[in-house]
């Protein structure tokens, strides 16, 4: 049976030079040719571009000139046949072309289709294709190296070994459950089961260990920039965004209309947390009340505490101090051109380990210290992607946790001098738990729910 050709405009709408409508399946080379006034594309061969005119098959009018690549299959992103018709930029031109080829047989793809079907195909595994996904809704450099690494496989090639390891302990545990009158298979099973699991069991762990960094490659650092009225907190966030350029996200359906912004200090990609509270409320603590200020708290990885040096020590700073006890935490004493009235001795007994950092924003002092603060609470000064295979994926790190768990149970089994069989169990279902993350033993109905979180068009 054949599956219908799909196609989608696959570059982003908008201004680009170029666009590009991208046809899949295996009528994908049929459909271009009804359109399209150039070489004959059964002849030309795969992964070649080809010049042409696109003409209306009804009515012989030309709609434009383009640049057609054939690829054929298997060796494509979907393993079907694919070509992509180049057209001039210009979201009116681009549509006709799109319309003529919908007219001309194909269907119009759903978000994500392609990625689906380079994963039901083989081409790809899900974590792979959750990496596209991430890709496209990278923040930063670095999120976006992250991805790129996953989509080439990294962590689906470790994922892959651990369950290798796991399959060759359950074909020991085999051995002694067959065989239970040799002593010594016993002996070596114990042995082996031991050691192998345990060394499983630690590179999840390493894994899992990446998870906090990947979460902050991912998304950015949840950062809340707290302090009294007037002392300096829309001039910091200014003079973050200003020098790093912030990119403002509006997140449209949740409650609060929160806008996120984005600065990437010293690659450390920051996510300024209701940043709106900041700029139009001018205090987060008096104007949106106890509770929410706790829940923006409560969502931020680090607090930059802003106190203001021409200024006392107040109990409101102080309640400032409670409230985010324990947070990793930057102290700010601001406004240090102004004669020291604060009580700075008062400051360092309350901030405990957190670095205490003076600026006088005003006159642009003191930020560069402040970021390089910031990047050293969270990479030691230096954010390096290089080797380690990071997940950042919420579905992938509760896997690992539940598969974490699983093994825990296993090895705890073995040093109970629990059954046999009964370890067994447990060392399947980790191995389960791990196959989730690459597909191999997941539902239907997820995989459509992730896939139609994609652009339309990928
Ligand atoms: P916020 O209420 O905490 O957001 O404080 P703002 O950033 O709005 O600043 C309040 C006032 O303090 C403004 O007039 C700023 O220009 C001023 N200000 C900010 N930083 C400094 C500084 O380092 N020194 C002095 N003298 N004034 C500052
Ligand atoms: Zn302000």
């Amino acid at each position: 049976m054949d599956i219908d050709t799909i196609t989608a405009i696959s570059t982003p709408v908008g201004e680009g030079a170029i666009a590009i409508v991208r046809l899949s399946g295996a009528d994908a080379i049929n459909i271009t040719k009804k359109i399209f006034k150039g070489k004959n594309l059964d002849e030309v061969p795969s992964h070649t571009i080809h010049y042409g005119k696109l003409v209306d098959p009804e009515t012989n009018e030309t709609v434009e000139e383009s640049m057609v690549t054939v690829m054929r299959s298997p060796r494509t992103f979907t393993r079907e046949d694919i070509v992509e018709i180049n057209c001039h930029g210009g979201l009116v031109s681009v549509n006709r072309v799109l319309e003529l080829v919908l007219s001309n047989g194909a269907r119009l793809a759903e978000p994500g289709e392609f990625t689906k079907r380079a994963f039901l195909n083989g081409r790809i595994d899900l974590s792979q294709a959750e990496a596209v996904m991430d890709l496209i809704r990278a923040k930063t450099d670095r999120a976006m190296s992250v991805a790129l690494k996953q989509m080439d496989g990294r962590l689906s090639k470790l994922i892959r070994s651990l369950r290798q390891e796991l399959i060759e302990t359950v074909a020991h545990v085999e051995v002694n459950i067959d065989y239970p009158e040799y002593d010594d298979v016993e002996e070596m099973t114990h042995h082996v089961l031991i050691e192998k699991t345990q060394q499983v069991y630690k590179q999840i762990e390493g894994l899992l260990q990446t998870a906090k960094q990947g979460k902050i490659l991912r998304e950015g650092i949840g950062t809340a920039i707290i302090g009294r009225p007037n002392v300096g907190k829309s001039s910091l966030l200014n003079a973050l965004a200003h020098e790093n350029k912030a990119i403002v996200t509006e997140i449209p359906g949740t409650t609060r209309d929160v806008i996120e912004e984005y600065v990437n200090v010293r690659g450390v990609p920051l996510r300024l947390v209701d940043t709106a509270g900041i700029r139009e409320t001018e205090d987060i603590v008096e104007k949106i009340g106890v509770e929410r200020s706790r829940q923006v708290l409560k969502e931020a990885d680090l607090i930059l505490l802003v106190l203001n040096n021409g200024d006392e020590f107040t109990d409101e700073d102080e309640r400032l101090f409670e409230a985010t006890a324990g947070m990793d935490k930057l102290i700010i004493v601001n406004k240090t051109d102004l004669p020291r009235r604060l009580d700075i001795e008062k400051v360092k007994q309350l901030a405990e380990n957190s670095l205490i950092i003076e600026t006088a924003i005003i006159e642009e002092k003191g930020i560069d210290e402040l970021e390089q603060g910031i990047a050293n609470i969270f990479f030691e000064g230096d954010l390096d992607t290089g080797d380690l295979t990071y997940v950042s994926n919420a579905r992938h790190i509760q896997l690992l946790k539940n598969a974490k768990n699983a093994l825990e149970d296993a090895i705890n089994g073995i040093e109970a001098g629990m059954p046999i069989d009964m370890v067994q169990i447990d060392v399947t279902r980790t191995w389960e738990l791990l196959g989730e993350i690459i597909g191999d033993t997941v539902h239907e109905s997820l995989i459509d729910q992730l896939f139609s979180q994609f652009c339309l068009g990928k």
